[in-house]
């Protein structure tokens, strides 16, 4: 295994060689079925992609930004189901409890998900706040010694296998951003039952479920951070996350540019020849602004707009290529099952995953313009 200081291209080639073995071969099945195979789970747990960019103070196995954002797209390349599935646990789940725990819940939570023993999930979303998070309505109440919550989260990816739960909910609506705390929900909390099973268009594979707190009791110990710092722990967490996705987006644009590729002659129409060209630059600026987020996470400096602009760029490149991909296989391209149109439903999912692209224009807008007093739900 790579050690701490192991540079991102040692971890590239391992992630790279975990795909070719584990990965590819099982794209289609993984689509078809809704389901990661247990042996690919398996399989990342021992490559030590579970505890990648966590320390080896808390069982991690080191890694920086860059080669977590390498070890993901090489992933979703192969499929994007699994890398979003290691993304979500990696950096809104893993890194958060790091970031924001105390040494006793990093003991407790943060040192099975390191070792790949559980999987991490983060619980934001509502039936009825998507965008808004700062609406959201699952209410907490101190009773005794700890918390009991009472809501429903959904678009939940990883509830079903999650060991551990980052789950958001407020004191009282009317506090807005004030009220969240964040809490993490060990796995077999009385209380908590998985609704739904949410069948989608793309990223199948990677789970997404409705998750009911019917009063889920949680001892005190389970709050994460300051009680009122939730949403700001959040989207934290979500700045982190939207880089990982905007590297999962790219493994599937660089996985569609190859397949169009693969279909193109020189003595091609035009068309074509001009759909591969435009299909080459997005993927280029895509991979430059996906790398300089990563790295100005690396070096400490702010990443927020840069981890924005990433994902916009990177789940718009992923969906052109992936269409365009469609369009040059015409007929073919349709069929369930090929691989164009897999993927081309696979990325048309990447653009909502984690904050829509409308979100993130309103993000970069907002970091270009002067402050203004309007209160900032995003
Ligand atoms: C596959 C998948 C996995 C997910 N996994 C998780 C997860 O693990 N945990 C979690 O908490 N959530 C998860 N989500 C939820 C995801 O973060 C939300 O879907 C997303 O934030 C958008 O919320 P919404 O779906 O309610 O859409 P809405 O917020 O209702 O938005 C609908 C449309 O309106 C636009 N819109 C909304 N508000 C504005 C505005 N102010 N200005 C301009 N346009 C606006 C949006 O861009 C969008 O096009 C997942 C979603 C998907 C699809």
């Amino acid at each position: 295994m790579p050690d701490d200081a192991a540079p991102s291209s040692e971890w590239r080639e391992r992630a790279h060689a975990f795909a070719a073995r584990y990965v590819l071969a099982e794209a289609e099945r993984i689509d078809r079925e809704d389901r990661l195979p247990d042996a690919v789970l398996r399989a990342l747990a021992s490559e030590r992609f579970f505890g990648l960019g966590l320390p080896a103070e808390w069982d991690g196995a080191g890694g920086d930004c860059r080669s977590t954002v390498a070890v993901l797209e090489e992933l979703a390349y192969g499929s994007a189901a699994v890398a979003v599935t290691l993304a979500v646990h990696l950096s809104v789940c893993a890194r958060p409890i790091l970031e924001h725990g105390n040494d006793l819940q990093r003991e407790r939570f943060l040192r099975p998900l390191a070792r790949g023993e559980r999987i991490g999930a983060f619980a934001l979303t509502e039936p009825g706040a998507g965008s808004d998070s700062a609406g959201l309505t699952t209410r907490y109440r101190r009773e005794g010694d700890g918390f009991v919550l009472r809501g429903a989260k959904m678009f939940i990816s990883n509830a079903v296998s999650a060991g551990e739960v980052l789950v958001f909910a407020t004191r009282d609506p009317a506090l807005g951003h004030r009220g969240i705390s964040g809490f993490v929900l060990p796995s077999g909390t009385a209380g908590v039952s998985v609704a739904q099973r949410l069948d989608k268009l793309g990223l199948r594979g990677s789970e997404t479920t409705e998750l009911v707190l019917d009063d889920a009791r949680l001892p005190t110990d389970s709050l994460l951070g300051e009680e009122g710092s939730g949403l700001r722990i959040a989207l934290g967490a979500l700045a982190g996350g939207r880089v990982g996705i905007a590297a999962c987006a790219l493994g599937v644009a660089q996985a569609a540019f190859d397949t169009l590729r693969d279909s193109v002659r020189l003595d091609d129409a035009d068309w074509k020849r001009h759909r591969l060209a435009q299909a080459f630059a997005d993927l280029a600026s895509a991979r430059a602004l996906v790398a300089d987020a990563a790295e100005r996470q690396d070096t400490g400096r702010p990443f927020s707009r840069e981890a924005s602009v990433a994902k916009l760029v990177a789940s718009r490149a992923a969906v052109s290529i992936a269409s365009s991909g469609v369009d040059v296989a015409g007929e073919a391209g349709t069929r369930a099952g090929s691989a164009a149109e897999r993927l081309y439903r696979d990325a048309r999912v990447f653009p909502i995953v984690e904050g829509t692209t409308e979100i993130q224009e309103l993000i970069l807008a907002r970091s270009l313009l002067p402050p203004s007093d309007e209160p900032k739900p995003f």
